[in-house]
């Protein structure tokens, strides 16, 4: 790794490559890895996260903790999470959003500026996972705010996550070219 740090440094690159260990194919790497720049010409500098764990097992919030580490390191992308939805761009939910959070999670979302997205992280948010059908839980984000890219997984990996997040700032930019 260290090595790693210093060709980048001396090549003056900005990018460290994935660690041996990381399971991620090369093309997929190399899409992750193009989400600085992507990011940078979107929201002009970095992508900002809140995270709400709506009922969740915990497992989900270990696998987005994981991403700031020094082998995911998300922030070398221009992604970081935040304390505030005020300073949000986006709102990584996980859990099934129990009866007892969906007014939080809805009070989050509206103290969000606009424009805003919402990933609903792990099956729990997508659909109820496992909790589907309690009375307790609301099956899914989607029924209680609008959603706007879905990571499946039981937990999802952190390489999952990343994935999932480029595909939504794909998204952004094909909207964005589309309305352009
Ligand atoms: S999706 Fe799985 S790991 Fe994530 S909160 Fe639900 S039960 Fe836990």
């Amino acid at each position: 790794m260290i090595k790693e740090i210093l060709k980048n440094i001396t090549g003056k690159k900005h990018v460290i490559p994935f660690p041996e260990g990381v399971k991620i194919s090369p093309e997929e790497a190399a899409k992750v890895i193009n989400l600085h720049e992507k990011i940078g010409r979107i929201f002009g500098r970095s992508l900002r996260i809140r995270q709400v764990d709506a009922g969740s097992c915990n497992a989900c919030e270990w696998e987005c903790t994981a991403l700031t580490n020094p082998v995911y390191d998300i922030q070398r992308f221009g992604i970081d999470f935040v304390a505030s939805p005020r300073h949000a761009d986006a709102l990584l939910v996980t859990g099934p959003v129990s009866r007892q959070m969906e007014l939080a999670l809805k009070k989050t979302y509206l103290a969000m500026p606009e424009p805003k997205l919402v990933i609903a992280c792990g099956d729990c948010t997508i659909d109820g996972g496992i909790y589907k059908g309690s009375y307790a839980v609301t099956n899914g984000v989607a029924n209680v705010i609008p959603v706007d890219c879905y990571i499946p997984g039981c937990p999802p990996t952190p390489t999952g996550i990343m994935l999932g997040l480029q595909q939504l700032i794909d998204k952004v930019i094909q909207a964005k070219a589309e309305s352009s």
